[in-house]
């Protein structure tokens, strides 16, 4: 804290992850011995750099990039990339400390990393967007490579950027390598990876439903926020699965649909149109549209799935949900929930779904891209879904044990937490004082 004292979305996860993973220490006394917490709170490697661009209107832009390469004890960094005005270097930091517990959980070889810059795609022309990526690239591959840091995309890093940040580390470093997941299909891409974080998110409530519960997305109304790449597959598996899902949202509002979100025309107004969710009211008969993106908290649901940013629900929205009656809150963006929020979850029985644990089935199938490039080959779709789907139930079942075994029966934060540190810690033990 005396070091990062300003970094306050950095030290909120740490603060989430160090106060449920005390209970391990006692069995496991080399942990403090070999300093595993100090190590892994400082990131092994920060790169910020210079992003100098050219709009179209023939003036010099100037964002600032970043690549916070975290933990490398079990894999090659692994984690997104952020184009958001709201990116800074604690932002960045707490993604990638997350990414770490989370990239563990998957149990796939991967270690934890996040970049991202404060570059606004939105309004920008195609071809900005690609004068900008390939900025960012023209730093960025001297740090990274296939077997040492392997980003992909996160919010505003789609297909589209993904393709020009690959375009420009082939042609810099003159080699064809799985450097990047999220790749399109024709150049080493994964079928599902698009829609991987939010059906595994799906997949991930799904079977914590059915072990705790007894109980299953059939016959229930879901609360949806954002509207990007996993807030628009959570919708489609969720509908998928047997439930009504009456909202979405962006950064300015939310529509609330009560016969359940029309999934192709938030199709063609997201991913064809790169539209606001305002015109989805315009078009389907029924939806309303609401100014203002945290009233989308107020909706009466069974189930949350929140899936726009972090810090979205603060402890009077997480009150006003379990007011309405909604009693299973599942992550799909990466810490949505405040501290006071969960406190909330965990004072009403509310099946709580920490983001590391439920949204890892991106990186999941990250992971899977990164096997399909080295062995040169494409796994099928129903390949890919089924292994994602067995990861996800794994990943609450090894939560569910590692709670049982260190802490309080049931709690999927404690559990995912234990479960990912432990293996990240026994690597760095067995790896010395690096
Ligand atoms: P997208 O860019 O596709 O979509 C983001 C959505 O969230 C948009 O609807 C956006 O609205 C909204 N949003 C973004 N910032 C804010 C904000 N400050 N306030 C309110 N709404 C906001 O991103 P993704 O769907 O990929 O990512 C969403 C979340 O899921 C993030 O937390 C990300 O880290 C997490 N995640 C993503 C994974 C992936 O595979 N893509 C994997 C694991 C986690 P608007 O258009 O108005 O900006």
């Amino acid at each position: 804290e005396q070091r990062d004292g300003d970094q306050k979305e950095f030290l909120q996860a740490v603060r989430e992850v160090f106060e449920t993973i005390e209970p391990v220490f006692k069995d496991h006394p080399q942990y403090e011995a070999a300093g595993v917490l100090e190590r892994l709170v400082e990131p092994e490697r920060v790169v910020k750099f210079r992003v100098p661009w050219v709009d179209d209107e023939g003036h010099v832009q100037v964002n600032r990039g970043y690549r916070v390469q975290f933990n490398s004890a079990i894999g090659p960094y692994k984690g997104g990339l952020r184009f958001h005005p709201t990116v800074t270097e604690a932002v960045i930091k707490f993604l990638g400390f997350e990414q770490i517990f989370k990239n563990s959980l998957t149990g796939l070889p991967m270690g934890g990393g996040k970049g991202g810059s404060d570059f606004n795609p939105k309004g920008r022309s195609d071809a900005e967007v690609m004068r900008f990526c390939q900025s960012f690239m023209t730093e960025l591959q001297r740090h990274i490579g296939q077997f040492t840091d392997v980003p992909a995309g996160d919010i505003n890093v789609g297909a589209r950027e993904i393709g020009f940040l690959f375009g420009q580390y082939k042609r810099l470093r003159n080699e064809f390598s799985g450097v990047l997941t999220g790749k399109g299909l024709e150049f080493g891409g994964s079928l599902t990876r698009t829609e991987a974080t939010g059906y595994g998110l799906c997949y991930y409530t799904q079977e914590a439903l059915r072990v705790l519960r007894n109980d299953s997305f059939e016959g229930k109304t879901v609360v949806v926020s954002g509207s990007g790449n996993v807030a628009i597959f959570a919708i489609e598996k969720a509908t998928a699965l047997g439930a009504k899902v009456v909202t979405a949202s962006d950064s300015n509002g939310y529509v609330y649909d009560p016969n359940g979100i029309d999934l192709d025309v938030l199709k063609d107004i997201k991913l064809n149109k790169r539209g606001r969710i305002s015109e989805y009211a315009e078009r389907v008969d029924g939806a309303t549209y609401f100014e203002g993106c945290r009233g989308v908290w107020s909706v009466k649901c069974d189930i949350a799935l929140p899936c726009a940013t972090q810090n979205e629900i603060d402890g009077t929205e997480a009150q006003m949900l379990v007011d309405n009656g909604c009693t299973v809150v599942c992550e799909g963006s990466n810490m949505p929930s405040t501290p006071d929020a969960i406190e909330v979850y965990q004072n009403n029985n509310v099946l709580y779904g920490p983001a590391k644990a439920a949204n890892a089935g991106g990186v999941a199938v990250s992971g899977l891209e990164m096997s399909q490039n080295s062995y040169r080959l494409s796994w099928t779709f129903d390949e890919v879904d089924a292994r994602l789907k067995g990861i996800m139930e794994e990943i609450v079942a090894n939560s569910l044990d590692a709670a049982k075994k260190y802490g309080d029966e049931g709690d999927l934060m404690q559990g995912a937490n234990i479960a990912g540190f432990i293996k990240v810690a026994d690597a760095m033990v067995a790896q010395g004082i690096i």
